[in-house]
């Protein structure tokens, strides 16, 4: 880039720029594996009048984790301990795309950022 004509202070806002752009990569390298749905935990009544759960005590928790693949909705039963895997993974894809925002807004300022330098 054009940065030796660029003035000082176009200068400190590339380097700082760059410095945050650097910032959310090495975020991105540090986040562990990224699943897509939701997952949902579902007590229910059976509907027998004699259960144990006319009287309140529902049956389960069940934990069911929702997603699309290609556009069809696909529900997979999961045990407590993968449920509560899956929900991480599921925030981890939530920060990926936070992360891949400040990326673009990211580089989208170094061109602005760079713009301003050829013009002036
Ligand atoms: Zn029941």
């Amino acid at each position: 880039m054009a940065e030796k004509n660029a003035p000082s202070g176009s200068v400190a806002k590339l380097a700082k720029l760059r410095q945050n752009y650097q910032a959310a990569k090495a975020q991105v390298q540090t986040l562990g594996y990224v699943l897509s749905g939701t997952v949902q935990k579902r007590q229910y009544r059976c509907g027998k009048p004699n259960c144990h759960c006319a009287k309140g005590l529902l049956h389960g928790p069940y934990y069911q984790w929702t997603r699309k693949i290609s556009g069809k909705t696909v529900n997979v039963n999961l045990d407590p301990a993968s449920a509560e895997q899956v929900k991480a993974w599921i925030q981890n894809n939530r920060k990926l795309r936070q992360l891949c925002h400040r990326l673009e807004r990211t580089s989208l300022a170094v061109l602005e950022a760079s713009k301003i330098m050829r013009h002036s």
